[in-house]
């Protein structure tokens, strides 16, 4: 058959395909390893009965828009609600990039903003964080910005996969520079804000342009649900709303996204959980020789192998745990990423990664006989 060929820049985005290798113990993808709480999801079952099937959902996501707003204390114009986070980017891009715009990206940092800039057309500039701390320098930042003039500003804070919180500093000199060279838009993706000291949320105004993105997928708990969300100026998202299709955002996820924020006592009690377990696994790494990890913001922990990561990955994975390797990922050499799991599952990882740099043969005798592999599929990157 000859079939129509795809756009031309698409040829050059390779696939981004998470790995979803089966291990007893998956610290790969920056999920909770809390399922939300049980009171949420039965008031969620039952609320969603009386959800009208046969209607299509409430378009602009009005009272979710105000219950999120509230929780902020900001106007629900200044609140726009997607499919995931990641909706929240490609329409931001959509609307304030697209062909002949530019976006600048920090890497090393999260793939998706390159990859979901490229699909829109955007062309994506980098500019590099400090290879020995990852931490953005705001004079640097300054310059990329008077270099490149771009129109986007994608800022990872905690930036993922290096953990790295870059805070106000850095906020004020991309905010500076960017009214100076354009103006841009800033874009904060908060993905793991819940985590971390500083919010950029604090700073939104209708009369600067910065949006800050937010998600349910990983405090939340609600990765399968598919909702996140943006805090910007009440003119900026307006304008997004004339890229999204009609009715995005389905009735379910609106609802679960309202009544979850009636548990924020819940979701602070697990993140206070997992910033312990966080704080335990950075000393054991600490401790362990041959590997030296970085401080992190986030619910998960990026650590350097003296030697070959990838290897040390396919061990973990040997051993029935799951992180992400990004050893072949430039600027990260020999690193991978571990989710801060449960308490068991933190110990777990730490056990298997003490055996695997102490060389130890690999599905060790503790494991039983049947050892676990990774497909060829799952050695290659993914997006998370
Ligand atoms: C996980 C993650 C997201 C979340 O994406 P969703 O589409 O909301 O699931 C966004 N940004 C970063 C940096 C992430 O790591």
């Amino acid at each position: 058959m000859s079939r129509p060929a795809p756009r031309d820049d698409l040829r050059a985005l390779i696939g981004y395909h998470s790995p979803q290798v089966d291990v007893e113990v998956r610290l790969n993808t920056n999920e909770s390893p809390f399922p939300p709480p049980a009171a949420f999801v039965a008031r969620w079952l039952a609320e969603l009965g009386s959800v009208p099937l046969h209607r299509y959902p409430d378009r602009s996501a009005r009272l979710l828009r105000e219950a999120l707003g509230a929780s902020f204390g900001v106007p629900a114009s200044r609140i726009l609600c997607a499919n995931g986070s990641n909706e929240v980017l490609q329409s931001l891009l959509l609307t304030y990039g697209g062909p002949g715009r530019r976006a600048l990206v920090f890497e090393p940092t999260y793939a998706l903003h390159a990859h979901i800039a490229r699909i829109t057309g955007t062309e994506v500039v980098v500019a590099e964080r400090d290879p020995d701390t990852f931490a953005v320098d705001p004079d640097a930042a300054r310059a990329a910005i008077e270099r490149f003039r771009p129109h986007v500003v994608l800022l990872c804070d905690p930036n993922n996969p290096t953990g790295t919180s870059d805070g106000p500093r850095v906020l004020d000199a991309l905010l500076d520079a960017s009214s100076d060279a354009g103006p841009a838009l800033v874009v904060v993706d908060e993905a793991y804000g819940e985590f971390a000291r500083a919010s950029a949320v604090e700073r939104v105004s209708d009369d600067r342009p910065l949006v800050v993105a937010r998600t349910y997928s990983k405090v939340w708990s609600m990765a399968a649900l598919r909702l996140g969300y943006a805090v910007g100026p009440e003119a900026v998202l307006g304008e997004v709303e004339s890229v999204l299709l009609p009715y995005h955002l389905d009735a379910p996820t609106q609802l679960a996204g309202m009544l979850a924020l009636d548990y924020q006592a819940e979701m602070k009690a697990r993140v206070s959980l997992l910033v312990e377990e966080r704080g335990r696994l950075l000393g054991a790494l600490e401790d362990l020789p041959g590997v030296t990890p970085y401080p992190s913001g986030a619910n998960y922990l990026l650590f350097r192998v003296h030697g070959d990561g990838h290897a040390a990955w396919e061990g973990l994975v040997e051993r029935g745990v799951l992180v992400r390797d990004f050893s072949r990922r430039p600027r990260l050499a020999e690193c991978l990423r571990v989710t801060v799991g449960t308490r068991a599952e933190n110990s777990r990882f730490l056990d298997a990664l003490a055996e695997v740099l102490a060389g130890a043969p690999g599905g060790g005798s503790a494991r039983g006989p049947e050892r676990v592999t990774a497909p060829p599929a799952a050695r290659e990157g993914g997006t998370r």
